[in-house]
């Protein structure tokens, strides 16, 4: 996968190639030793991906990676994604689960951002830190990859709370440093380079680590740290491109 300085270098050049490099990828890893659970199709393996060039990653396809696959599966498996009429939020839509959710007919789907022009077209604003935010008004939310970036993430999760119905469930990943046993911030940290270095992104405010459940638990959800990968077995986690031990952070708020 490329960069964001090369696309953004590449400007309107970047789709086309992009798409030409799918190509190229769809043959040369075509087989049936992996199965993308987002797109259906199969390959030898998935594509390499990121700058460590991790393999067996990214899906040549719909461009899926690890955890999207995960999540999907997750969402088949064990949720009723599929089985009721759901009216779900999707905030920082991720592009692979947008196309999913706009086409299935049992979902009334809202995907928002508050840079709405950088997500798929049809993303509408929404400031998750607005203080008019709207009582119980989704099934359900997902809100995957944005706390790290919020410096008010109280504030966030309080309100994805509001705005969940009673009974409804959700969908909330971070990043967890798993060399750490606890969430570390430090508001005097801003220079960017030290914030690449301490959280890992020069735009993360903080990093994550195993005690982020007890805080969406103290801010009002019931929590079930999912290790999902756990019922499959190694060859399975190869063939459906997994990270071994990725865990799912299903939330659910109190009837
Ligand atoms: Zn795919």
């Amino acid at each position: 996968m490329i960069s964001t300085k090369v696309k953004e270098s590449l400007g309107p050049l970047f789709p086309i190639l992009n798409n030409i490099r799918l190509l190229y990828l769809k043959f040369k890893l075509r087989g049936n030793k992996v199965y993308c659970a987002c797109c259906k199709s199969t390959f030898k393996e998935f594509a390499p991906f990121g700058n460590d060039r991790r393999q067996n990653a990214w899906c040549p396809n719909c461009e899926s990676l690890e955890r999207h696959r995960l999540l999907w599966m997750y969402f088949e498996k064990k949720t009723n994604i599929y089985t009721h009429n759901l009216k779900l939020l999707h905030i920082a839509p991720e592009t692979v689960f947008f196309h999913k959710f706009k086409k299935q007919k049992n979902i009334d789907y809202y995907p928002v951002d508050i840079f709405p022009h950088l997500y798929p077209k049809g993303t509408t604003y929404l400031d998750i830190l607005d203080h008019e935010i709207p009582d119980d008004s989704f099934d359900v939310i997902i809100c995957n990859h944005v706390f790290q970036y919020i410096e008010d993430d109280k504030t966030a999760m309080t309100n994805i709370l509001k705005l969940m119905k009673p009974g409804g469930w959700g969908i909330m990943q971070v990043p967890i440093n798993t060399k750490a046993t606890e969430t570390f911030e430090d508001s005097s940290i801003t220079d960017p380079l030290e914030r690449e270095k301490i959280f890992g992104l020069k735009e993360h405010v903080r990093y994550y680590s195993y005690d982020y459940a007890d805080k969406l638990r103290s801010i009002g959800f019931d929590v079930t740290v999912d290790d999902f990968t756990a019922s499959f077995t190694d060859e399975e986690i190869f063939k459906y491109g997994f990270f071994k031990g990725d865990a799912v952070y299903f939330v659910q708020k109190k009837s």
